[in-house]
């Protein structure tokens, strides 16, 4: 099924977005308005809405293994960094395609706002 979706259409390279990584499950690509000197994003090729919507442990585990070892490439393992899904709007999500931020390269604070 195509869905008229942002990040669906950066799978289909209908949209250009500078990609880090890529397997047959999921993509991963530099967030357009990076919150930290490091600051990718991991998707599933699969459309699937937020978090609360997904039911597919190895779609949200394949999502999080690329963000470790995006992590690892990026060289931000070692030091630390955050990987976050926010889900529905109240928490932020604004594209709703699930996606995890892997954000680093700065100290980063905690709890976060
Ligand atoms: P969220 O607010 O958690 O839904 O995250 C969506 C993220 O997508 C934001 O950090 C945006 O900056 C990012 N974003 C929106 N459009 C693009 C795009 N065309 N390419 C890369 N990142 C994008």
């Amino acid at each position: 099924m195509v869905h008229d979706c942002l990040f669906c259409r950066i799978v289909r390279r209908e949209i250009p977005a500078t990609v880090v990584a890529e397997d047959e499950h999921c993509l991963a690509f530099r967030d357009i308005a990076p919150k930290a000197p490091t600051h990718v994003l991991v998707i599933p090729k699969v459309h699937v809405r937020t978090l609360d919507d997904a039911d597919d442990a190895s779609v949200v585990g394949r999502m999080l293994l690329m963000a470790a070892r995006v992590a690892r490439d990026e060289g931000i393992a070692a030091a630390g960094y955050r990987t976050v899904v926010n889900t529905n709007a109240g928490a932020g999500q604004t594209v709703f395609h699930l996606h995890a931020h892997v954000l680093g390269g700065r100290p980063l604070e905690w709890p976060p706002g």
